[in-house]
């Protein structure tokens, strides 16, 4: 398992460097004339965006993360400690993008007895 972990490790940590050439060379096309050349670039480039991102999810997901769905590729949900609930400390797991957390927000309680509408 332990091997598996690491094996993950490093092609996360290729992944993230790709994504991270993908945003250098976008940069660096600015500098480039408009052309039919720099059209196909672009396009490239979006799809291997697209495509490291989605790896990313995909190891995010085998190493056990949550993914949240608010965009698509998905973001990758990261841990913010725990979180004090009613009976017992729960992980909480927060979207770098839209914040949203793995935690439901405190409602009312539901009844399930009485509010079954059957
Ligand atoms: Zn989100």
């Amino acid at each position: 398992m332990d091997e598996i972990s690491t094996a993950f490790e490093s092609v996360k940590a290729g992944v993230s460097l790709l994504s991270e050439s993908i945003g250098l060379i976008k940069k660096t096309k600015e500098l480039l004339p408009d052309s039919r050349e720099k059209e196909i670039i672009e396009k490239s480039l979006e799809e291997a965006d697209k495509a490291s991102k989605l790896a990313e999810s995909q190891i995010a997901l085998a190493l056990g993360y949550e993914i949240c769905q608010c965009t698509f590729p998905p973001q990758i949900m990261l841990s913010k400690g725990y979180k004090e609930q009613e009976y017992h400390h729960k992980e909480e797991f927060v979207c770098p993008k839209c914040q949203k957390s793995s935690i439901l927000p405190r409602s009312k309680p539901i009844n399930t007895m009485s509010d079954w509408p059957y």
